[in-house]
């Protein structure tokens, strides 16, 4: 038994379902049908109902699930679309498998996220080509201002396409996060906070026609099976991720509710402590997919605590516009600035359900003496 606090630890999820997860694998191996049956139909119908939202189709991946969102939305060959470079890859890797162009918007200092306020002035200096999309990244499970996006996007004639990879739960405007935008992608990666034993993804509409074209789109363009009538791909979400992820989803508010006591355990144990906490917005419900704290010697710190046994990540060291992929060649709304000074500052520290809060305690204190 090791000393080791990791930084998230899915299996210590697994553990704690593993009864219901088990009995749920067997029986889906033992019905026989493993792509695109009862369990995945029943999936979708669950979290449909669980976001207050029409439809939910499952798909691969979350990085499907923002390609697919963007083609269904009719984004394709040459179409401008506005996000963040602060953010995973994958959304703006769906940007460029959807055909269209990514333009970078900085976000706002504190709250690490799309700055709604600074865009709407940036989008009406904006001379280039008009972006056709923006695609809001509630990073780290802190929501977007949606209220204010969805009014600079009807100022800008923009579709909003929300990318809730890291937002399962959370609130903002009294609504959960992928029921403001024409679609909204999620991932079930094993580590977020509904994540499934392998890939799997999620798009969600209130819109009937948005959904049966992305029904479409996630298997070959088949309204009837075996006739394309529009050229479509395989991206499906499979049965016993659907039967892991229908056990999983009903402890969701029970796994969230964990992750606010152990934020709250951090923010009163590190108060005085001489890392910058994480601001919330009021009025918002934070699903804390991380919770990330600044520091001017992260690094420094990062290696601290990893003597003292301690796991952290840093999300992201490098901002999507400056990674070998991207660099020079994605263009943006202003300068990124506040977005460059985050991936120098942030840390990641343990977050998962299952952290014990001794193991917070030993966290606190960790930083207290590495400060
Ligand atoms: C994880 C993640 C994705 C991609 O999801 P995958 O299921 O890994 O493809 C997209 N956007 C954000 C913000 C993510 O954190």
């Amino acid at each position: 038994m090791t000393n080791f606090i990791p930084q998230t630890d899915p299996r210590a999820n697994y553990l704690a379902h593993a009864g219901e997860i088990d009995a749920a694998i067997a029986a889906t191996l033992q019905a026989g049908h493993y792509i695109l049956g009862q369990q995945t139909k029943a999936f979708e119908e669950e979290f449909a109902a669980y976001l207050g939202i029409k439809h939910a189709i499952g798909v691969g991946s979350g990085t499907e699930a923002l390609h697919i969102a963007l083609r269904a939305c009719g984004i394709g060959a040459g179409d401008g679309v506005v996000t963040v470079s602060h953010t995973a890859v994958a959304t703006v890797a769906a940007i460029e498998l959807a055909g269209a162009i990514p333009l970078f918007a900085d976000i706002d200092p504190d709250y690490f996220i799309l700055d709604c306020e600074r865009l709407d002035g940036a989008l009406s200096r904006h001379t280039g080509p008009k972006p056709k999309a923006v695609i809001a990244v509630h990073l780290y499970g802190h929501p977007v201002d949606m209220p204010a996006l969805m009014e600079v996007a009807a100022r800008h004639d923009l579709i909003v396409i929300e990318d809730c990879a890291q937002s399962h739960g959370a609130v903002v405007g009294g609504r959960k996060t992928g029921t403001w935008g024409q679609a909204a992608a999620f991932s079930f990666y094993p580590t977020k906070n509904l994540g499934a034993l392998g890939d799997g993804g999620a798009v969600v509409t209130r819109d009937p026609a948005l959904a049966e074209r992305i029904r479409m789109l996630r298997e070959y363009g088949w309204r009837e099976r075996y006739i394309s009538d529009i050229p479509g791909m395989n991206t499906r979400l499979d049965e016993l991720q659907a039967a892991v992820l229908r056990v999983k989803l009903r402890h969701l508010d029970a796994d969230n509710a964990r992750r606010q006591r152990i934020a709250s355990a951090y923010r009163a144990g590190l108060a005085g402590a001489a890392v910058q906490l994480p601001p919330v917005r009021t009025g918002i419900h934070h699903a804390y997919h991380q919770f990330v704290v600044r520091f001017g010697e992260r690094d420094a710190l990062r290696e601290r605590l990893r003597a003292a046994e301690i796991g952290t990540l840093v999300h992201y060291p490098a901002p999507v516009h400056l990674q070998p992929a991207y660099k020079g060649r994605i263009a943006a709304l202003g300068a990124l600035s506040a977005t460059e000074q985050a991936a120098r500052t942030v840390l990641s520290l343990p977050m998962f359900p299952e952290l014990h809060p001794d193991q917070v305690e030993r966290v606190i204190k960790a930083i207290e003496n590495a400060t």
